[in-house]
């Protein structure tokens, strides 16, 4: 790795920016800290750091920015606090969300009633679907229909993997992190599971079929009984 410049990653951008940089500068001491949690922020959101790997150990950074350890775990520790990164014990630290725009929602929304966000998460929903079968590609299409029939044989955890793939072909990173800090804050009953793995079959064959329209008119047959759950 190319040791950036520190000097140069201080920015002021959107609001969204300046709200990190207030949440930041609680949980480090000094410009050098946030010069610092800048660039590891920068190689989450720019996906050089893909969500669900493994960032380089401290000692590594520390050498990479020529910064001291303590600097680099003040970092590291502010992105873990807004949710891009996850500790895993005798593992390291690896990317949990490209953003911190999940674990923000989920906690400014908690303001808000659960018919409220059920309704938001409701029309993600119909636009993730339309968005699947317009995108979606060969390889794509095995993945949904392993996960329905996963489904249909009584695996939960494919379930709402099913809904996981189904936004990201929806290929809107916006909506997917929308979705993602929504659905923390709701509660979806298992049990639920079956009746969801039954109206995914009707999902898989419109997007199948590059049919955005049955697309949506499926997800809308089944996502309220997703919701209504909760
Ligand atoms: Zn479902």
């Amino acid at each position: 790795m190319a040791a950036p410049t520190l000097e140069a990653r201080t920015h002021s951008g959107p609001s969204y920016t300046t709200l990190l940089d207030s949440i930041a500068e609680q949980h480090t001491r000094g410009t050098r800290s946030l010069q610092v949690l800048r660039v590891l922020q920068d190689e989450v959101v720019s996906g050089r750091w893909p969500e669900g790997s493994q960032i380089p150990v401290e000692a590594e950074l520390s050498e990479w920015l020529s910064v001291s350890r303590s600097t680099v775990r003040e970092a590291v520790s502010t992105l873990v606090h807004l949710g891009m990164l996850e500790p895993r014990p005798s593992q390291g630290t690896f990317v949990r969300a490209r953003t911190a725009l999940p674990v923000a929602l989920s906690e400014f929304t908690v303001g808000y009633q659960v018919d409220e966000i059920r309704l938001l998460l409701r029309s993600l929903e119909l636009e993730a679907a339309p968005g699947a079968a317009r995108n979606r590609s060969e390889h794509d299409l095995d993945e949904l229909r392993a996960l329905e029939q996963r489904g249909m044989d009584g695996d939960r955890v494919a379930v709402g993997a099913f809904h996981d793939v189904l936004f990201r072909l929806a290929g809107n990173s916006l909506l997917s992190d929308l979705r993602q800090g929504l659905e923390s804050r709701i509660r979806i009953d298992v049990a639920s599971g079956a009746v969801c793995a039954a109206a995914h079959g009707a999902l898989a064959e419109a997007i199948a079929a590059n049919d955005a329209d049955a697309a949506r008119a499926a997800a809308c047959a089944h996502v309220d009984l997703r919701l209504s759950s909760v």
